[in-house]
Order: structure tokens, then C-alpha cells, then sequence
């Protein structure tokens, strides 16, 4: 059986904070604001596996009010949410992320993160991709105020569901 799951998520770009991407810290004058550590990249794939596997959302299982995510490491997220799936029988198949930001310029980090991702989720480079779009100059990602991340993700679960 297989199911698919989309997740989005975008932080503000701030200064004073580092910016942190797919798990990478990536060297800019700016980083993106939050609660956790506002890596938009692991919220939007974590939110893409909850989706996928019926479980709701990020904001339902960490919520930004709760004193215990505060400057949280956001691949506590994905790991404890594949661990979820894990015990449902879902393994992820194949992620596909798309990279929102106007700056700084993603195109040489692009198969860092990739690589981060792929070893954090325990998949082979090949089974994710990660693409990187500029805004064009409009709305809150083209003037710099931003960066959101768009994730889609394939599970499969072979068998019947463990008891
Ligand atoms: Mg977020």
C-alpha cells in the first residue's frame, strides 16, 4: 500500500539567527525566525509524512506554545515522526523538496541538504531530491523577508498492519 503526503511551511528572515535549512547550517547575515530552530526544510517534510500517513500536523504534535520546543533541534521532529511511521509499518519511498528563497543563492548547497535529508530519513541520495526557486523579486520571498519549503513524500507499507 501506498499513500502520499505534501507538507508547506515558511519562516521570516531575521537577523541574530543562524539559518539552518534541511538540517544544514548554511553561512548568511540572516536566519529564519521561530520558535524551534525555524528550519522550514524539516517542517515541511515532517509535516509531508504526517500527512501521508494520516497522523495530522506539526503544529498538532509540537505545538509553539509548549516551552519544550523552544529553539528545538527541528530533526528531533522528523526522527520522533519516522519513528511514528516506523511503528504503523510506513517507510518513506521518495521525497521530493522544493526550496522557496530569494537569498542566498541555493544552487551550491542544494546537494548538501539533499544529502543531510536522505541520511537523517535513512534513504538512499537518489530517493530525495531537493530543487532550489528564487521568488522573481515579488510577494514576501522575492523582497528577502522569507524562505518557504514545499515537500512531497511517498510511503509504503508492505503486509498488514502490526498489531
Ligand atoms: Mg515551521
Amino acid at each position: 500500500m501506498f499513500r502520499v503526503g505534501s507538507g508547506h511551511d515558511t519562516h521570516r528572515l531575521t537577523e541574530g539567527r543562524p539559518l539552518i535549512l534541511g538540517g544544514v547550517a548554511i553561512p548568511h547575515s540572516r536566519g529564519l525566525y521561530g520558535h524551534s530552530d525555524a528550519d522550514a526544510v524539516l517542517h515541511a517534510i515532517t509535516d509531508a509524512l504526517l500527512g501521508a500517513a494520516g497522523l495530522g500536523d506539526i503544529g498538532d504534535a509540537y505545538p509553539d506554545t509548549d516551552p519544550r520546543w523552544q529553539g528545538a533541534d527541528s530533526r528531533r521532529f522528523l526522527s520522533e515522526t519516522l519513528a511514528k511511521l516506523n511503528q504503523l509499518g510506513w517507510r518513506p519511498v521518495n521525497l521530493d523538496v522544493t526550496i522557496f528563497a530569494e537569498e542566498p543563492k541555493l544552487g551550491p548547497v542544494k546537494s548538501a541538504i539533499r544529502d543531510t535529508v536522505a541520511n537523517l530519513i535513512g534513504l538512499p541520495p537518489d530517493c530525495v531530491n531537493v530543487k532550489a526557486k528564487s521568488g522573481e523579486k515579488v510577494g514576501h520571498i522575492g523582497r528577502g523577508e522569507a524562505i518557504g519549503c514545499h515537500a512531497v513524500v511517498l510511503i509504503e507499507r508492505s503486509g498488514e498492519r502490526p498489531a
